[in-house]
């Protein structure tokens, strides 16, 4: 038996997705001519609002992209210390658009509004221009966390005093959204661009879209053409990414309610110190001694409990489309005896 919490990324698709995939009318979208990539962009654009959308391969893509649309070398991006956008592309940001990062620490990934004030550089040629905020909802190294909303309106008002663009990884931007309740075209009408990911909670094997009005859209897919990401027949695999947007979204609350009780079952293992807080679908231990890390890592994965390092003396849990409540059963009981 193999229960795997390393990432929600790696689900494999259900009949009924590999069905829509199977099924799905294709042409060639360098074209603009896949009617089902045309049907997803049409259907994530509209869901949030927003005038227009562009396919891409991953959330690393939609996410590098945006960042060059948005951006002229020498600018600075502002984002969390421990944003995706910095840790995990690569160092994509400096190769692709030749930014540099200011980083502002806050509570479990999230930006606090009031920390931006001191971030912004006078008009003086010593300093960079700065130009773009970058936040993650929910927020990867925070465990999860989900945003204020008032906190990210608050964001887009000094964003929008300071003539700054607001860019959203919404890798999981549905898991936020189905616990914080707000409307997704209100929520959506905050950023001038949205990265999702469809390959993460919602279960597609492949690809991100990432949304902003005509014009941005436009720029991205020449970028995206020239990051060599136009593929041809994407219909293929963006019939799973218009299949989970369809299916997958209202079932989240599961992932969360058994993220919740994984929770509740570390807490009380004589390894883990504490918890981060358990918001959304990732669950993050820290341990109490951090030295045993890798130990307590192979022991789960002696016992078929697959999880991840998630820095030093912390495990990372996530639940997703294929952890099931019998999966729990066993994590149970192999949990208690470790
Ligand atoms: C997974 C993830 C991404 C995108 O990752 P890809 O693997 O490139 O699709 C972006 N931001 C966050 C916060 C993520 O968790």
């Amino acid at each position: 038996m193999t229960i795997d919490l390393r990432s929600d990324t790696v689900t494999k698709p259900t009949p009924e997705m590999l069905e829509a995939m199977f099924n799905a009318p294709l042409g060639d979208d360098v074209y603009g001519e896949d009617p089902t990539v045309n049907a997803l962009e049409t259907f994530a654009a509209d869901l949030f609002g927003f005038e227009s959308a562009l396919y891409c391969s991953s959330g690393t893509q939609t996410n590098q992209i945006a960042i060059k649309v948005h951006t002229q070398p020498g600018d600075e991006v502002i984002c969390h210390e421990e944003a995706h956008i910095y840790r995990y592309e690569g160092g994509g940001t400096m190769i692709n658009s030749n930014v540099s990062m200011r980083f502002i620490r806050g509570n479990s990934g999230r930006i606090n509004p009031d920390d931006l004030f001191d971030e912004i550089n006078p008009d003086d040629v010593h300093y960079p221009i700065t130009r773009l905020v970058c936040i993650e909802d929910t927020a990867n190294r925070g465990g999860g966390a989900i945003y204020d909303f008032e906190d990210i309106k608050k964001i887009r008002q000094f964003c929008t005093n300071n003539n700054l663009k607001l860019h959203l990884d919404g890798a999981r931007v549905f898991n936020a959204l189905a616990e914080n309740g707000i409307d997704v075209k209100i929520y959506g009408n905050q950023f001038d661009s949205i990265s999702i990911c469809l390959s993460k909670g919602l279960g597609a094997p492949v690809g991100s879209v990432l949304l902003g009005n005509r014009t941005f859209i436009k720029q991205a897919r020449r970028v995206r053409k020239y990051f060599g990401g136009g593929m041809r027949q994407a219909g293929i695999i963006a019939a799973g990414g218009l299949f989970a947007l369809q299916n997958n979204i209202k079932r989240l609350k599961d992932d969360h309610y058994r993220a919740k009780q994984i929770g509740d079952l570390l807490q009380s293992a004589k390894w883990v110190d504490h918890l981060l807080p358990v918001d959304t679908n990732i669950v993050v231990a820290v341990i109490k001694n951090a030295a045993e890390q890798t130990a307590i890592l192979t022991n789960l994965k002696d016992k078929g409990i697959l999880c991840s390092a998630f820095g030093k003396g912390r495990i990372r849990l996530v639940t997703h489309l294929d952890i099931s409540d019998s999966d729990l059963t066993y994590l149970k009981e192999q949990v208690s005896n470790l």
